[in-house]
């Protein structure tokens, strides 16, 4: 009986596959590509590869509203360069932000790389650092986002190709690399040059997304077929636009491999176990803090608020928990989010699944019906597997949260060229604020701080003590004193 389902099963897998594609045109689309790009045995022979030229990075999660992509950083002096062989690619870039950025508009030279499974970055100083394996896998995958490593990729032995087919005058087919790297090549249908290569990531905010590379403006060099225009997505948020100056293969890139302390440090395999310490502020307020985010828990008569559920599920959820540790007979019921930036939001839904409802800026509620309800998938999270209805409390300029025990508004910080998106919690009774990013205390730079100084005034609000997101509890009068030692 079994062996008779087997069978069936069997049967059933072959007629599928014959009716979907004849067999080999997978292997058809690989061929014109690489002959198209200048010939599969000139792919295989290749040894290096370098980039050069400028362009621009978007400001990914971090811009002034979540669907805004005007904070561009331009690029100049950027060059990749590829061993193809052992997958190293190293970066080297300046970016300069074409806007008010937290530290300060200065140039930034930036070295970071990949070394098969190792990511690593290398700072102003010399000092190397490995990044987190998710980090280091997005890199990896990026090495094949560009026509000549993705076809050769889908050349090699040991690549797998499946799913051939057509859309929008391209023919598309799904490689799985020799290194066991999944993505999608599209090509022309006409030119057979690769149009574009896209693969899937797990982003802690936005979910299953698709990083998607275009290529345009292809030119002859050397007898193959480069683009001059390569231009990469996350979902449909633009991340790297560069514009090719000059690129060839196998010239001399020098030693790509990861720094030694890299490749023998320690893998970063998830977010690092939370610490969560907690300082009682003024009765009924408690600043939970211990690593880079902080968070705030304000106790009314019959529940508790938190604000901020930043980072991620590890950080989020260890927050919350700590929180109903403070009172444990009230329940811990909703959360203040103070903007949409990644970090900031990166615990929303951890708070979601705990059941939490979500004040938040007018202008995050569509993203958020949409973030908070995608599918995680490929990074299996807290709410995807608990599951619980999403609630949204809409605030526009100020909304005030009040009962016997506590008094609490929440003001919009309005014209802050942090983010349009802010809120900032003020208890009048304790004279405490609450702000994220606007005025964190141990920055060398303060860019935001004359217009927090003029929300507040604009408000009369009687401020004692800040609580700040970042940086260690600080006053209204350091704040006057910092703003006046910028000017
Ligand atoms: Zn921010």
């Amino acid at each position: 009986m079994r062996r008779s389902i087997q069978q069936i099963t069997v049967c059933t897998v072959a007629a599928i596959c014959v009716s979907c594609s004849k067999p080999g045109q997978d292997r058809q689309i690989v061929d014109d590509a690489a002959a198209a790009l200048g010939g599969a045995q000139r792919l295989l022979d290749m040894k290096t590869i370098v980039i050069e030229g400028e362009g621009t990075n978007g400001n990914l999660g971090q811009d002034m509203t979540p669907e805004a992509t005007g904070q561009v950083f331009e690029l100049f002096g950027y060059r990749r360069s590829v061993d193809v062989n052992s997958a190293r690619v190293r970066i080297e870039q300046t970016r300069t932000p074409n806007f008010v950025y937290f530290q300060g508009n200065q140039p930034q030279h930036q070295v970071f790389g990949v070394d098969g499974e190792v990511g690593y970055g290398i700072a102003p100083d010399g000092a190397a650092t490995r990044t987190a394996d998710a980090v280091a896998k997005d890199r990896l995958t990026d090495f094949y986002h560009y026509p000549l490593t993705a076809v050769r990729a889908a050349l090699v032995e040991g690549a797998a190709l499946s799913h051939p087919r057509t859309a929008s005058g391209q023919r598309i087919v799904d490689v799985v690399s020799a290194r066991k790297v999944p993505f999608t090549l599209a090509i022309d249908d006409r030119t057979s040059l690769p149009t574009r290569v896209v693969s899937m990531t797990d982003n802690t905010n936005l979910g299953d997304v698709a990083v998607e590379t275009t290529f345009a403006d292809y030119r002859d060099v050397n007898g193959l077929k480069m683009p001059f225009r390569i231009t990469t997505r996350t979902d449909k948020y633009v991340t790297t636009d560069v514009r090719v100056a000059k690129q060839f293969v196998d010239g001399v890139v020098g030693d790509l491999s990861a720094p030694s302390k890299v490749r023998t440090a320690t893998p970063i395999v998830g977010p690092a176990a939370a610490v969560v310490t907690v300082e009682e502020v003024a009765p009924g307020v408690w600043f939970l803090a211990g690593q880079s985010h902080h968070s705030v828990v304000v106790e009314f008569a019959d529940h508790l608020t938190l604000i901020e559920a930043p980072q991620n599920d590890v950080r989020a959820l260890a927050v919350i928990a700590k929180a109903r540790e403070l009172r444990p007979g009230k329940p811990l019921t909703e959360v203040v989010n103070t903007h949409h930036h990644f970090d900031h939001s990166g615990g929303l839904r951890a708070a979601v699944s705990e059941g939490l409802t979500i004040y938040t800026r007018k202008a995050n509620v569509a993203f958020y019906q949409s973030a908070l309800t995608k599918p995680h998938t490929l990074g299996a999270d807290r709410l995807t597997r608990n599951r619980k209805p999403l609630r949204i409390e809409a605030v526009d300029e100020e909304r005030t949260l009040q009962d016997d025990a506590m008094t609490m508004t929440l003001y919009h910080i309005a014209g802050s060229a942090h983010a349009d998106t802010l809120l900032m919690a003020y208890l009048p009774k304790q004279r405490i604020l609450v702000e994220a990013d606007v005025f964190s205390p141990q920055s060398a730079v303060q860019p935001y701080a004359a217009n927090l100084i003029e929300n507040i005034k604009q408000h009369g609000l009687a401020v004692d003590k800040i609580l700040p997101i970042h940086g260690t509890i600080t006053t209204y009068a350091e704040l006057l004193k910092t703003q006046a030692a910028q000017k």
